[in-house]
């Protein structure tokens, strides 16, 4: 049934999906694995590559999601393959706190070369995004000895509890968690598709930090943590102006700017970070999702005073940093510098900005499509409204998933439709998965 050596280079659908091994195995895991986890689209995976997912049927599928953000190499990029294959081979782990090796330092080296800012930069290895958030936060407020920490609305941090108490929406986050971490205080941001007064990135700024001064006190304040574009709250990215005002302050004030790029980095966006977009440089970046390839790995990188101001022993964690996805790293951010994949991620964004747009004009149930390099959004709404439209939106996401393309949904209202393909996505796969998704749009607006 499988094609044996042949690599598989189409979508091509053999069942129903998902189809009957898939089922089989989702029954077995309804017994096994716990219910409050959930899959986007419950087909069983048996190999990837080439932005194809082959499940146990023998279907393949377009990967429009990378497993959120984190394949942007590739699923099994040659040289993310061997520098895992080798290390593997040589040793899984020691733990970098008791005896640490060579591969954990190049990681480091390579952050504070390609994050952005010039200045004397350190590093430190986590497990998650999570991970580096929360830790991020221990830096600042050892660094700044204060305590409070603002974050945005519609903003996602992860799911430790410190996380969730930054992340902004409760169902399915949050709910029946708490009690979550004090000295977090959140404010609005820039969400420029439902600004009713068109704000200005500098007016939603000086906005937020009114708020902050009034409410908190500057000198309270350790940390602003924010997503230079906002994943799971919706691909929202702030107007022009609103990082750079806030990282104004930030330095104004002595409160540390953290960015969350956990989603946006490793070229995503069509630059290594998106703050280089605005040539904002934060004082610490939290990375995860496209660091390693697929292997957990997450960083906090940033000015070396900062790092340099915990006591010894204060950070540190078992497996953070682990040599195989150290290796990992090392092999997905030699993919990325040599195959030129910000390139990539602007080309891929081109494509279906411009063809998603040319769709939006003839539907009104489309309200927003944006988006920059390959974190692309279309966010549904009732025709003539800016009212969030989360049904059509899943029921486009499951046409497209019937399909088999893989395209995720976000955003606080459940109404955005997201794509976040392999940076290495074939363009006609690309091609092809736009013309399915844009077919189920056509599909369920005109019903
Ligand atoms: C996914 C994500 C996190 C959490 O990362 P995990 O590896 O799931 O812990 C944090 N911040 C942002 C912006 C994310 O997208």
């Amino acid at each position: 049934m499988l094609d044996g050596m042949t690599a598989t280079t189409h979508r091509r659908l053999r069942t129903e999906i998902p189809g009957p091994n898939s089922l089989a195995l989702h029954q077995r895991r309804t017994d096994a694995v716990a219910a409050g986890l959930t899959s986007t689209l419950p087909v069983y995976i048996t190999s990837a590559e080439g932005g194809l997912l082959t499940d146990a049927d023998g279907n393949t599928l377009i990967d429009l999601g990378s497993g959120i953000a984190v394949t942007n190499v590739g699923h099994a990029a040659p040289a993310v393959v061997d520098g895992v294959r080798e290390q593997a081979g040589l040793f899984t782990h020691t733990c970098f706190m008791v005896t640490p090796y060579e591969g954990y330092v190049r990681v480091c080296e390579e952050l504070a070369a390609l994050t952005p800012g010039d200045h004397a930069k350190r590093s430190v290895l986590f497990n998650s995004g999570a991970e580096a958030v929360e830790n991020a936060v221990k830096i600042a407020r050892t660094a700044t000895g204060r305590q409070a920490v603002v974050v945005f609305d519609h903003a996602y941090h992860g799911r430790t509890n410190l996380t969730m108490a930054l992340t902004a929406k409760s169902l399915p986050y949050k709910h029946g968690f708490g009690p979550f971490a004090p000295e977090v205080y959140r404010v609005a941001g820039s969400y420029p598709f439902r600004d009713a007064e068109g704000r200005t990135g500098e007016q939603a700024a000086a906005e937020a930090i009114d708020r902050v001064e009034k409410q908190i006190g500057a000198d309270a304040v350790a940390a602003v943590v924010v997503e230079p574009i906002q994943g799971e709250g919706g691909f929202i990215e702030p107007a022009p102006g609103f990082l750079p005002a806030l990282s104004r302050w930030c330095a104004a004030n002595g409160v540390v700017f953290v960015a969350d790029e956990v989603q946006t980095g490793f070229c995503r966006t069509g630059e290594w970070f998106a703050c280089d977009h605005e040539g904002v440089v934060p004082d610490l970046i939290a990375t995860a999702k496209g660091i390693a390839g697929g292997l957990p790995l997450a960083a906090v990188t940033g000015k070396a005073e900062l790092l340099d101001s915990v006591h010894a022993g204060g950070l540190g964690g078992t497996y953070g940093g682990n040599p195989v996805s150290c290796a990992a790293a090392l092999g997905a951010i030699e993919t990325m510098r040599e195959g030129d994949l910000a390139g990539a991620a602007k080309r891929i964004g081109e494509t279906a900005i411009a063809s998603l747009r040319e769709l939006a004009a003839t539907t009104g149930a489309i309200g927003d499509v944006r988006g920059r390099g390959a974190m692309i959004a279309i966010e549904f709404v009732k025709p003539g409204t800016t009212e969030p439209d989360a049904a059509i939106t899943s029921r486009i996401a499951a046409a497209c998933h019937a399909a088999g393309v893989v395209v995720l949904t976000c955003g606080t209202y459940g109404n955005v439709v997201r794509l976040l393909p392999p940076l290495t996505l074939p363009p006609e796969l690309l091609r092809e998965g736009l013309d399915v998704l844009e077919d189920a749009i056509r599909e369920e607006t005109s019903r």
